[in-house]
């Protein structure tokens, strides 16, 4: 049985009542949580607010920096734990999970050490003034997190907002949210406050709508659907409430006729079945010129049907998907496609040993998908790739920026000039030329445009989002 964790007390909902925690690998019940609900957030933000007034306000900037460095090192030390944990709650491949834990002691290491870096500026004024601008912490700072990169996503937007000075309450998804019990709970050890990192589990629509709706949280970071993203706004909005958002993508990975395929192929194909395509970077879309179209797509389907499918601890190619309505989602997906006449070119195989009760999904290339078609407008959150074809590079930047995302682009071309052009032209939050997502790196700010969000995490940019800016004119004569 898991606890919520606040003021650093393992503590049980206010409810009583629990949510069983279901392994994705073989549909088996594991564990349960709090199904908490606004009394056990009241309990939480009071805390936050108790926390705000420990010695962890009063800690200096480098003092902050080794408390979130000595947080980097327990969970490095205890990396292959919160490793296992995830990949329990998650269906990660073991890879995925270890990656996901270094992931996150690195972006505690990249905070603890942005922490006395980050200042204000002098502005030259009018004779007799001098005027300043501090970075000021919100205050408490809400983090609702989604089921797929559990202790990534805590890591840069926890990460980022204890480095400006908050403290957190945190409402991981109901799907997966165990090591982030665990990590609060490291984090106590290494001698964070009390107050300074609370965990609330249970549903979005109890727990999640009342941490949004708290007048004492002061900045919400919400990272999840567009939908729920939505509601979190207009929510939001109702108390003037800053906002960060993260949600969801379509993203396209365009190769020019120009292109290394040898670099292009495994790139495109770890882009869309990296955690089984529950990734909200996954590279969707591959945009191919004409004349390269059937030779890179018959490549792209032998690759495809080499890739293997089962239980996250085989640590296959890919995985399980989160849960059985994830799974029926995906597969509604691609009986849509077939329906349109959308022809398959290749699939990978789940192994015969992955149990029926799991929740595999093989691997999909499609071919010739019509822009306008659903599967290839809307975030399907499995491995499946949508191909089509472009004539020109004007061509390739109309169906690129034909969706309602623009969180991340990949291009692949050797003409320096086009490179570019293209990386001017594409709306996206990110764009990435001959390589797709340069290894994830912590201090690369990310976040998207349109449907994908606003507001940027990771790197020293997320730290201007969780401060408030104060400007002091003094008048000196
Ligand atoms: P989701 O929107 O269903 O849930 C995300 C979180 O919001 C969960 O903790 C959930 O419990 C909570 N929630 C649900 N309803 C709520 C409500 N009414 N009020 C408050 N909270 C509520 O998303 P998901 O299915 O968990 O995650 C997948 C989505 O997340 C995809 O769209 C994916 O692209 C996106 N995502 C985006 C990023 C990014 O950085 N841009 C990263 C990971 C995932």
């Amino acid at each position: 049985m898991q606890f919520n964790y606040i003021a650093n007390t393992s503590l049980p909902s206010s409810s009583g009542q629990t949510i069983v925690m279901i392994d994705p690998s073989d549909g088996q019940p594991y564990d349960e949580i709090q199904r908490s609900n606004a009394a056990d957030i009241e309990q939480a933000v009071q805390a936050a607010r108790a926390g705000l007034n420990t010695s962890w306000s009063k800690l200096g900037a480098a003092e902050r920096g080794r408390l979130l460095m000595r947080l980097a090192q327990k969970v490095t030390e205890h990396a292959q734990e919160l490793s296992r944990i995830e990949q329990r709650d998650c269906g990660k491949p073991t890879k995925q999970a270890n990656a996901d834990a270094a992931a996150l002691a690195r972006y505690f290491e990249f905070y603890a050490g942005a922490c006395d870096k980050l200042h204000g500026e002098t502005i030259p004024y009018l004779d007799g003034y001098s005027v300043l601008t501090w970075r000021e912490p919100h205050g408490v700072t809400g983090h609702i997190i989604p089921w797929n990169y559990p202790m990534q996503i805590f890591g840069r937007s926890v990460g980022g907002a204890l480095a400006a000075g908050n403290v957190c309450v945190v409402k991981p998804a109901e799907d997966a949210c165990l090591s982030l019990i665990r990590v609060a709970q490291l984090a106590a050890e290494v001698g964070f406050p009390p107050g300074v990192i609370n965990i609330v589990t249970g549903y979005g629509h109890e727990v999640g709508d009342a941490l949004a709706r708290h007048p004492g949280i002061d900045h919400i970071s919400f990272t999840g659907s567009p939908s729920v993203g939505t509601l979190i706004q207009q929510v939001a909005a109702e108390r003037h409430c800053p906002v960060t958002l993260e949600l969801g993508g379509k993203s396209p990975q365009i190769v020019f006729a120009d292109a290394d395929l040898e670099a292009v192929i495994p790139a495109i194909v770890s882009a869309i079945v990296q955690n089984a395509g529950q990734t909200c970077s996954a590279g969707s879309r591959v945009l191919i010129e004409q004349s390269i179209y059937e030779p890179l797509l018959a490549r792209l389907g032998h690759a495809f049907e080499q890739l293997r499918v089962g239980p996250a601890t085989r640590d296959l190619d890919v995985g399980p998907l989160i849960r059985h309505s994830q799974q029926q989602r995906v597969q509604q997906f691609l009986s849509d496609a077939q329906a349109a006449g959308i022809p398959t070119v290749a699939q990978g195989q789940v192994v015969p040993e992955a149990p029926a009760t799991g929740f595999y999904q093989a691997p999909t290339l499609l071919r010739d998908v019509p822009v306008s078609h659903r599967i290839a407008q809307e975030e399907v959150f499995g491995p499946v790739l949508c191909a089509m074809a472009f004539r020109d590079e004007d061509h390739a930047v109309e169906l690129a920026n034909a969706t309602q995302f623009g969180l991340v682009a990949g291009v692949w071309t050797a003409d320096g000039a086009r490179q570019f052009r293209m990386a001017r032209r594409l709306r996206s939050g990110q764009v990435f030329i001959n390589n797709y997502g340069a290894g994830g790196g912590v201090e690369l700010p990310f976040g998207g445009v349109k449907s994908s969000g606003h507001g940027r995490e990771k790197g020293m940019e997320a730290l201007y989002g969780f401060t408030t800016l104060k400007t002091v004119a003094i008048k000196h004569g």
